[in-house]
């Protein structure tokens, strides 16, 4: 038995029994948390905002054997103003739902903690366009899991593509090729795109915004990441029409 507390955010809130919940905690120092939350449903209850997703703050937690409760929280965030807008919402559920996918527990992940809080409040208190910000979040998701895309040389040939107008992304190699190694259904990787996943991995989440020279694949890096989650994620389904309307552009451009 012992008490401890751990700086979170709440990735998942399932109801349990009639005023309970369990919670899915992410700490930074120790990675994905299951803790129940107990009698945080009454209106009362001192539990009530801090069992809900996207609470951050400060978790007491009691274990007992391999069970934790929660028995306090002090709360430093909500992002309320998200459950405003249901695009919004829907990309900040799938950032939770990717990251619930991807923390073990007892891992430390300090780097992936501070990009999903960097790319929460950016999308909750300003007005910066969420689909650019979910591939940047996307991007340096990849960076934070050791498989950021390789966007110079051909990964088949290793040919210097920098000047090329177009090249291809290869999903399972994670990288560039030229038009010679390219295989069938490859997506195709316009240098706008290519410029703006190297300016993305190289400047923070207030900087991932499209210009007219510019502009995210968020479709790709969508399709790029989620091949590597081997959990299917909660919130894709929510998303599924951003990235069939990327397929029609992607189409539409080649
Ligand atoms: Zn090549």
């Amino acid at each position: 038995m012992r008490q401890t507390e751990s700086t979170a955010i709440v990735l998942r809130a399932v109801n349990y029994r009639e005023n309970d919940r369990m919670l899915t905690l992410f700490s930074p120092t120790r990675g994905r948390v299951e803790a129940l939350a107990r009698g945080c449903r009454r209106p009362k209850s001192p539990l009530l905002n801090a069992a809900e997703m996207f609470a951050l703050g400060d978790f007491e937690l009691y274990e007992k054997g391999h069970h934790l409760t929660v028995t306090g929280a002090t709360l430093t965030e909500t992002f309320y103003p998200l459950r405003q807008d249901f695009d919004r919402l829907a990309c900040g559920t799938y950032l939770l739902s990717l990251c619930e996918s991807t923390i073990q527990p007892g891992q430390e992940a300090q780097e992936l903690f501070m990009l999903l809080l960097h790319t929460l409040s950016r999308l909750t208190f300003t007005d910066q366009p969420w689909r650019p910000l979910l591939a940047g979040f996307l991007t340096h998701y990849t960076a934070c899991e050791g498989f950021r895309p390789r966007l110079k040389h051909c990964v088949r040939c290793g040919r210097r593509l920098e000047d090329q107008e177009t090249v291809w992304f290869d999903l399972r190699e994670g990288g560039v090729v030229c038009e010679a190694c390219r295989g069938a259904g490859m997506p195709i990787l316009p240098r706008g795109q290519r410029q703006w996943l190297e300016m993305a991995l190289t400047h923070g989440s207030a900087a991932w915004v499209d210009t007219p020279e510019m502009y995210a694949p968020l479709g790709l890096m969508q399709r790029y990441v989620e091949q590597r989650v081997e959990q299917p994620l909660r919130a894709a389904g929510m998303l599924g029409t951003i990235e069939r309307e990327e397929r029609q552009m992607e189409k539409d451009e080649s």
